[in-house]
This record gives structure tokens, sequence and C-alpha cells, in this order.
């Protein structure tokens, strides 16, 4: 696990994704000045798994839950209250992607669909990707219904029936889990271990019920 600090910004890095070329953080309340908007390419989130592919164009590029990009000066980024901010890079050939994945996007595998997105469209290799998943709500405060848990049987056979029921789900494992399929090796995903809901120094939508969101981004500098 690698080393998670907190900037005078308010904002969470990973060691493990610190290059000079690269700029990445979660956010928290208090984060709201970064990145630059005028930077900023985001997705119009609608829990699907749909990614799209940033250019050069900063602001909102679509309807979808991820963004990829090999593009220099350009940041992707997500909003996420409670659902889990994840962020990817292949430090050798310079491509990015930043993903929402609550338990739909979570269910319809979608950081494994981003890190197969960015092998198509730039070539980058699993087994070199590094992984970041944020701060979202932890399976401490996760309670689902058997409807939501009962999707996630197959990524879960040691909890058996408990799925079956009302029972707390853990999102971040089971994304690690999605990622480590699709091939990057354990040792490159990061979890950071704080949940949304526990803090109050971040935006939890089933704590506070309102409007206010984290950004997480992720972008290749100049
Ligand atoms: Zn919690």
């Amino acid at each position: 696990m690698s080393a998670v600090h907190k900037t005078s910004a308010g904002i969470y890095r990973i060691e493990a994704l610190e290059w000079p070329w690269l700029d990445h953080g979660f956010g928290t309340r208090a984060s709201n000045f970064w990145p630059p908007p005028s930077k900023l390419a985001m997705v119009k989130q609608v829990h699907s798994d749909r990614i799209l592919g940033a250019g050069a164009s900063a602001g909102y590029i679509g309807e979808g839950d991820a963004l990829v990009s090999n593009t220099a000066g350009i940041y992707v980024g997500v909003r996420t209250a409670d659902c889990q901010p994840i962020l990817i890079v292949d430090p050798d050939i310079r491509a990015v992607a930043a993903i929402h994945a609550g338990w739909r996007g979570t269910a319809a595998c979608l950081a494994a669909k981003a890190v197969d997105r960015l092998r198509r469209d730039f070539g980058a290799e699993p087994a070199r990707l590094v992984v970041a998943i944020g701060p979202g709500i932890g399976v401490c405060c996760y309670e689902v219904g058997p409807e939501v848990a009962i999707q996630f049987k197959e990524l879960f056979p040691e909890r058996g029936g408990e799925l079956e029921h009302k029972t707390h789900l853990d999102l971040k494992e089971a994304n690690r889990r999605q990622i480590a399929a699709a091939g990057v090796p354990d040792c490159n995903i990061h979890i950071v271990p704080l949940c949304t809901f526990c803090s109050d120094e971040f935006h939890s939508y089933r704590r506070d019920k309102d409007k206010g969101r984290m950004i997480s981004a992720i972008g290749i500098l100049e």
C-alpha cells in the first residue's frame, strides 16, 4: 500500500501516482478550487458503463461515467459523494482514466472496462497500470438491499447466501478484484482507506442528503 497524504489544498494524493509530469488527487469538501475548471474534462454522470475519450476540450464532454485521455494539459475528472472515484495511469505511454463507480457502475465492471479501453485506445498495458481507489463509502456504512447485494455474488463467492439479504457491501474491494482480474498487479492497486460517510471532511450523499460532491481528477501536465 502506497502512502496517502493530504495537501494544504485539501486533496488526497497517493505517492505511487506521483510523477513530475502528472497531477492527480481526490477532493474533499475543502478542495473546490482544484483542478482549474478551464483544464478539466468531465461527463454528465448517469450510473452507466459508458466511457468517453477526452480530447483537448475542457468542460462536459457527454454522458457517461468514465473518461480516458492521453492529452497533455487536460485533466479528466469525476464528481462523487459516496460512490468510488478511481484514477488510473499508464506511466510508460502517459495515458490516464477517471472513473465514477457506484454500485451500478461496479456491477457493470466499469473499472475493468476502462482498463480495456486504455489498452484499445492508447496501447496501455494492464500489467503496467497504477490504480488508486479514492475515498468513498466504506463497507462500515454501506448497507444495501438484497436486490443490490445479489448482483455481487460472483465477485464475493466467500459470502455465500449473505448477499441474498440486506447486508453491507464493500465497493472498494469489489473494484479492486475487478481491476486485478483485468490484469493489473495487486501491488499496483492502491486503496485510500477513508469512508465518506464516517468522516465529515467529505460530502456524503447518504449522510447529508444534499447535492455536494467532491471532484477527483488526473491530468498529464504540459
Ligand atoms: Zn463508514
